[in-house]
């Protein structure tokens, strides 16, 4: 199922744009900490999936690359700005692994017609870090330094980590670094030390809600939180066509081994939707509330022996979801390893109603 909304498909041309307007408008105060520390030459903008990491780092690409930059930020109107918002300035080199150019939709014409069987790389590789050295030191084609962006820098990979230590540490003359992360703690400790940290928290959620229902979102709350508070994730989810009938059913429909809501979906999102339900499943059993799934009903409460194992099950699948042998087989059975979660209770899942 193509994502069709097109802020996702190019993030970049989320800058600030001709009025100097930022259309995610929580980066506003990451940008200012982000901008106390520009005396540092690397940063690493690190939050949780779907916060606009991606987007804070083209913004302050951007600022640095603006020609006429205000207290606020980058102008958005020089010829430098344009550039940066159409992926286009010679001093800007954005490194993705070849899955994030993809999903970005940054395949070049001839790259995005000739499909090849190999799975596009989720690593940033060694080769892509050595080019952006080359051209870290190759002089700055507009005159105002070179933003170099990895993301995310979680995808460097043992021996393309490394080759980016030194620039890390000795920097071509005027270049900045800017390293997006969901994890910091998986980075090299090495990559880390030598990064100024800004970290980007999800926005309040009335916020989030009013965003989302300003770009035509009609579910935001329910897809908010099965979003875990993520506005760029609960964007995804709702052009991958989530609703909230769907959603409010779904714990059910998982307990009666019913895995028809899941065909067609690509494995990632699947075994994520599993994961959280498996979460508030443990968090409903424990008495909790459930974090991500605003549902109408719940099943019982399940074998908690059994659910762990699911959880473990998932897991698994989720470290694997590279190769998978046969997705839909594969989902198929990680959905009927649910129903057999309620197997020993002697419920019927399906008979029983709300909390
Ligand atoms: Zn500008």
């Amino acid at each position: 199922m193509a994502t069709t909304n097109p802020r996702r498909n190019d993030p970049l041309l989320l800058g600030a744009d001709e009025q100097g307007a930022w259309p995610l408008p929580w980066l506003v105060e990451p940008m200012k900490r982000a901008k106390a520390l520009q005396k540092a030459h690397a940063l690493l903008l690190v939050g949780q999936a779907g916060v606009g990491q991606l987007e804070l780092a083209g913004l302050l690409a951007q600022a640095h690359l603006c020609e006429d930059p205000t207290p606020r930020g980058p102008c958005g109107r020089c010829a430098a700005c344009h550039l940066v918002r159409r992926r286009a300035h010679p001093d800007l080199l954005a490194v993705v692994p070849e899955a994030w150019r993809v999903r970005l939709n940054w395949l070049s014409e001839d790259e995005g017609g000739s499909k090849s069987d190999a799975k596009p790389s989720k690593d940033i590789r060694i080769e892509q870090v050595r080019q952006a050295i080359d051209w870290s030191h190759q002089t700055s084609g507009r005159g105002r330094g070179k933003v170099l962006l990895l993301h995310p820098a979680d995808a460097l990979n043992g021996p393309s980590a490394n080759a980016l230590l030194k620039t890390l540490e000795e920097p071509a003359p005027g270049l900045k670094l800017l390293l997006t992360s969901t994890d910091a703690e998986r980075l090299l400790p090495t990559i880390r030390s030598r990064c100024q940290r800004v970290q980007l928290a999800a926005p309040p959620s009335d916020q989030a809600v009013a965003w989302l229902q300003a770009q035509g979102v009609a579910d935001a709350p329910l897809l908010l939180a099965l979003a875990g508070g993520s506005p760029l994730e609960a964007l995804d989810l709702a052009a991958e066509g989530f609703e909230s009938r769907l959603l409010a059913e779904l714990p059910m429909l998982v307990a009666a081994g019913e895995a028809a809501p899941f065909v067609g979906r690509p494995l990632p999102r699947v075994i994520d939707l599993l994961l959280k339900l498996a979460h508030d499943l443990q968090a409903r059993a424990a008495g909790g509330a459930p974090r991500f799934f605003v549902a109408s009903r719940w099943p019982a409460a399940p074998d908690i022996g059994r659910l762990v194992d699911w959880q473990k099950a998932l897991l698994r699948a989720a470290r694997h979801d590279e190769h998978p042998w046969n997705a839909a087989l594969l989902i198929e059975s990680l959905v009927t390893q649910a129903e057999a979660l309620w197997a020993e209770t002697g419920t019927a899942p399906a008979l029983h109603s709300a909390r």
